[in-house]
């Protein structure tokens, strides 16, 4: 049970999380899946409050509220959420329908509630006529809670979600499709996880893998977000790709889990992102009229109760009328990536030959079919196309012989499987100036992946990374891909590129933003989109203090609390902002947000005393909740030279362990992850790391946080070793 006082209003909210292993910290149960039974549940709260739970809600006294008796649930869903919430509600297909948040955010809320129940009511249409089986667990409620460790949690008939989905400021396409996503997946567990629940823990894949390919399926078929597969491909596959590249890579079915607790570390790219990539691939492989009278059959055969890999993989043999056993170890029983190429001949400008490759990691051997598709472009134009089914290392592809040599060749540009596509020197060379042109959002979002693989495998330059950002992310049209770029790629490429042409680089990538900022209308997503990516990477100070005062911006962007808090996190990075403008800033923001971003920024400043403060809080003050541990670990590792950070390496592997005596689960990881000293990429570090994971008496979060922040580090010393400063790519 997590309680949380909101600074704007000083009122308390309180909200249950059973998942994982927790439940029994709640009430006694077994963390079992396997053990469902119905509950009947009464909550006594201070007067004035609202509670919501797995069942709907009865108000019995003037404090006191019956719960509706639920279905048969395991004990991970059962949660209670009370407070003084603000709630819309709505109706659907005879299903009530609830939105709430903190009663200090009723305002954003009544402004979204609207998009946010649309996307609920075409999500049910959806699931409805897909599965076949309606949805039985009540009322739908949904609430956005305080200092979530997660982004949402699907606990039968009571959503809960973070409520930094509750955006401030301007709101992007790319922010409404993720948090509509989101709505979609907890929707889809309604059916994978909570009418049918995987036995065991290492079928977590059958949850999240399933909720994961079906939002993504509901959005893209059944709401205004017809390109959720190319947000898919930017974000969720490059998050899923970077997971099966680290040492704590696993296969997506059957990974260990002897105990509840010990399968949280399993929440990662590979249950999610790669499942769902598979799932693409055995509809691409059995086709999608089979899949979905297997999926069908599933869920009916199995409805109140549990199932495992053997059920679903019979479900879909039955429906496919084919034996899936050696597709179903290769896929789903190895871990590790592909790479995939394909190789052409020519004479003058038309392909006389080709070559298809697949190759198996040689630490991970594997024999994975491979069904998908190649395209090349040339000016803005698709001129070349093939399918290829890849069930050896080697295969001709005589369908492209004839066609017209592109200049850009990307293998799986419809994004159907699940490989690292390495594309040939040509397409690289012509990637900066050519990629914003390609017409299919898929291939961009796969160009960009394999670009990132590049540079975090130590093959392509991190420069070209950098001018491929600078010179064709202001070109970009999908808003998906571009904040994919923005937010995923462009915070961790410093650590990869030469230390002295960091600063340079990052101007080149601001001023992308600016020019997409100048050319855009007043009010346009794109502005928004350009204004953001220059208050994330811009040193430019005297911009910055004028934006600040909201000089230079449009009346839209005048009063955007997020984006005046990123102007002045950059301003805090150089040592540009004081503490009278700090305190202004905080004062027109008395919220959980606000006083966050201050935590943030005064461990941005690139001083000594602030960097100690920041270290000072996050190791010893048990008062801290763990948002706010993260706001200092962020802030402390977001700004300053080598020499001012580098006494919290020692520190990281001194402090951090013992936290595990009083952050525990989901939290621990995020500190853990977000206090790693990942700015300093030195030897040294990498050392401390492996000794550290000698150790004998780390928690498993703490563990697996180190293997895999020091795994990225470990690239980022190989890219640089790779390409040292010097000459220009
Ligand atoms: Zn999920």
């Amino acid at each position: 049970m997590h309680r949380a006082v909101d600074p704007a209003d000083g009122e308390a909210y309180v909200y249950g999380m059973s998942f994982l292993d927790a439940a029994p910290s709640i009430f006694a149960c077994f963390d079992q899946p396997d053990l469902k039974a119905p509950y009947d549940v009464t909550v006594h709260a201070p007067q004035g409050w609202t509670v919501f739970g797995n069942g709907a809600t009865e108000q019995t006294g003037p404090q006191d509220f019956r719960l509706a008796t639920t279905k048969p649930l395991a004990t991970y869903f059962v949660t209670v959420c009370a407070g003084p919430w603000a709630t819309l509600r709505d109706e659907h297909d005879g299903i009530p329908l609830s939105i709430s948040a903190r009663a200090s955010q009723r305002d954003l809320l009544e402004a979204q509630a609207p998009q946010m129940f649309e996307v609920t009511k075409q999500s049910f249409d959806h699931y409805h006529r897909l599965f076949g089986v309606r949805y039985d667990f009540g009322d739908y409620d949904q609430l956005f809670v305080p200092e979530f460790n997660a982004g949402a949690m699907e606990n039968p008939g009571c959503v809960v979600h973070s409520d930094s989905m509750i955006f401030r400021g301007g709101i992007s396409r790319a922010q409404l499709l993720g948090r509509s996503n989101t709505i979609a997946h907890e929707m889809a567990h309604m059916w994978f996880g909570d009418m049918v629940t995987m036995t065991w823990w290492d079928d977590l894949w059958l949850n999240e893998s399933f909720a994961e390919y079906m939002s993504h399926r509901c959005l893209a078929e059944s709401t205004e977000f017809t390109e959720a597969f190319v947000d898919f491909g930017a974000s969720r596959k490059a998050w899923g790709y970077r997971a099966d590249r680290a040492p704590s890579t696993h296969p997506v079915a059957g990974a260990p889990a002897p105990d509840a607790h010990s399968a949280l570390q399993n929440f990662d790219g590979i249950s999610y992102a790669k499942g769902a990539s598979v799932l693409r691939q055995l509809i691409a492989h059995i086709g999608d009229d089979a899949f979905v009278v297997g999926v069908r059959d599933h869920i009916e055969r199995h409805l109140y109760a549990n199932a495992g890999l053997a059920d679903f993989m019979s479900a879909m043999e039955r429906a496919s009328g084919r034996d899936l056993t050696a597709w179903q170890q290769a896929w789903l029983g190895t871990a590790g990536t592909d790479v995939v190429a394909v190789h052409l001949e020519r004479d003058g400008d038309r392909v006389t030959g080709a070559t298809g490759t697949r190759h198996a990691p040689v630490e991970r051997p594997a024999d994975r079919p491979h069904t998908f598709d190649v395209a090349g472009y040339s000016g803005g134009d698709r001129v070349l196309q093939a399918d290829l089914t890849a069930e050896r290392d080697e295969q001709q592809v005589p369908e492209l012989v004839g066609q017209r040599v592109p200049e850009l060749l990307i293998p799986n540009a419809a994004d159907l499987t699940w490989a690292e596509v390495r594309l040939d020197d040509a397409t690289l060379a012509a990637l900066p100036e050519q990629l914003a042109g390609v017409p299919d959002g898929s291939a961009r979002a796969v160009a960009w992946c394999a670009l990132d693989a590049g540079v975090m495998t130590g093959r392509v330059d991190p420069r070209l990374l950098a001018g491929t950002i600078a010179r064709s992310w202001g070109r970009e049209s999908d808003d998906g891909i571009r904040a994919g770029v923005a937010m995923r790629i462009v915070p961790r490429l410093r650590a990869f590129l030469p230390a002295a042409e960091v600063p340079d680089a990052y101007r080149g990538i601001a001023a992308a933003g600016r020019e997409l900022f100048d050319r855009s209308a007043d009010g346009s997503p794109d502005q928004l989109a350009g204004a953001r990516l220059v208050a994330g990477a811009s040193d430019d100070v005297q911009l910055l203090g004028r934006w600040l005062t909201g000089d230079g911006l449009p009346e839209s962007l005048r009063d955007d609390t997020e984006l005046r808090w990123a102007v002045a996190r950059s301003l805090a990075r150089v040592d540009a902002l004081d503490d009278a403008t700090l305190q202004r800033l905080s004062d027109a923001d008395r919220t959980m947000q606000g006083e966050l971003e201050g935590i943030r920024i005064r461990a941005l400043r690139p001083t000594a005393e602030a960097k100690e403060q920041a270290w000072e809080s996050l190791a010893h003050d048990a008062d801290l909740s763990n948002y706010q541990l993260v706001a200092h670990a962020e802030g402390l590792w977001g700004s300053g030279d080598p020499e001012l950070l580098r006494p919290y390496v020692a520190r990281y592997f001194a402090d951090v362990p013992p936290l595990a005596e009083r952050v525990t689960g989901m939290a621990l990881g995020r500190v853990a992850t977000a206090a790693f000293p990942w700015p300093m990429v030195e030897q040294d570090t990498l050392d401390r790391s492996r000794e550290a994971l000698a150790r004998t008496d780390l928690a498993d979060d703490v563990r697996r946080s180190i293997v895999d922040q020091s795994f990225l580090l470990e690239c980022a010393l190989r890219a640089r070793t790779a390409f040292p400063g010097g000459d220009t790519p």
